[in-house]
């Protein structure tokens, strides 16, 4: 749990340009606060500007995608000063090196970074459909499947913000298990810290991975490895409202014997209230938190859930 790490424990790839480092065709930058004064305070950047890493001056000609046929160019607009393989080749090396990154901000848009819908264009300057990757990004996320990755501008949404941010504290907690030797009884016990969080994303990825761990014919480390893959893609579907409500139900199942008519009522109310969209996740989220204080239980307070990332980062105030 995040309680475990400091800030130079998590590093985060991020391209330069969002974090104020003036590397852009124009010469500036484009500072991301998100990245900056807010996730900034609790993890270390490794910055990356594709770009200028091939060589490309600041300022530059702008470029971009070009797709002739089954040949993909980033260029200028008249096709020359194509980079593209240049930066393909720089994405493997950084993806080489770069092991130990926690997750990836990318800039959205970029022919280099953009993660997705990024624009490309025929020769002849007409806009394809807007789906392609930056290349430097597409060779990152490429390299490692599981390493949780968004973008500057999807970030300014809220649930998406808090989902990247939780994907990335329990990456890190993952890597860290790994670092220190993974046994059944270390991944029995990850899993059950993480109960609650896999049920407000997914309850069927929650029993499958239980099932998983139960069977008793599979080497540790081929399990560990479907684990983590089936742990991240359950967590980077969206956990919506319904979901956290029937999570907090069940947390509230575990102490409810200890609250009075009176309060049992009130954190029902609350719970209600957050799943009609009424008030944030915060507000339940505080009660339960406040009656496991007074009422300790040691299954709930190890829950990764209740406790995902600093609270100073205030994610679940805004939905
Ligand atoms: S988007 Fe990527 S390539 Fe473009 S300036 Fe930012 S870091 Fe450099």
């Amino acid at each position: 749990m995040h309680t475990a790490f400091e800030k130079e424990d998590i590093v985060i790839g991020v391209s330069a340009c969002l974090i104020g480092e003036n590397v852009r065709f124009d010469g500036g930058s484009k500072p991301s606060n998100f990245c900056i004064h807010e996730f900034g305070q609790h993890v270390t950047y490794k910055s990356y500007c594709p770009e200028v890493a091939v060589g490309l001056p600041t300022p530059r000609p702008t470029i971009r995608q070009i797709k002739d046929g089954d040949i993909l160019k980033v260029s200028r607009p008249d096709g020359t000063g194509d980079v593209a393989q240049a930066l393909q080749a720089y994405g493997k090396k950084v993806a080489e090196i770069s092991k130990n990154l926690s997750g990836y901000i990318f800039c959205a848009k970029s022919p280099s970074c953009g993660m997705e819908r990024v624009k490309v264009y025929t020769p002849e300057g007409n806009p394809l459909v807007a789906g392609g990757i930056g290349v430097f990004a597409n060779e990152i996320m490429k390299a490692n499947p599981l390493l949780p990755c968004e973008e500057n501008g999807r970030l300014n949404d809220a649930p998406l913000k808090e989902n990247f941010v939780a994907r990335v504290y329990t990456y890190r907690h993952w890597q860290a298990l790994v670092e220190s030797g993974i046994t059944k009884h270390k991944l029995m016990d990850f899993h059950s810290q993480y109960k609650y969080t896999v049920m407000s994303h997914d309850l069927v990825a929650y029993k499958e991975l239980g099932r998983l761990l139960a069977r008793a014919d599979l080497p540790v480390e081929e399990m560990a490895d479907t684990y983590i893959k089936g742990l991240m893609t359950a967590l980077a579907i969206k956990a919506t409202r319904k979901k956290h409500a029937n999570t907090l139900a069940h947390i509230q199942g575990y102490f409810s014997k200890y609250l009075s008519p009176m309060q049992r009522k009130e954190l029902c109310g609350h719970i209600d209230t957050y799943r009609k969209g009424l008030m944030p996740l915060m507000v339940p989220l505080t009660l339960i938190n406040h009656y496991l204080l007074e009422h300790p239980n040691d299954y709930l307070a190890k829950q990764a859930y209740l406790n995902p990332y600093p609270e100073q980062l205030k994610l679940r105030y805004g939905y």
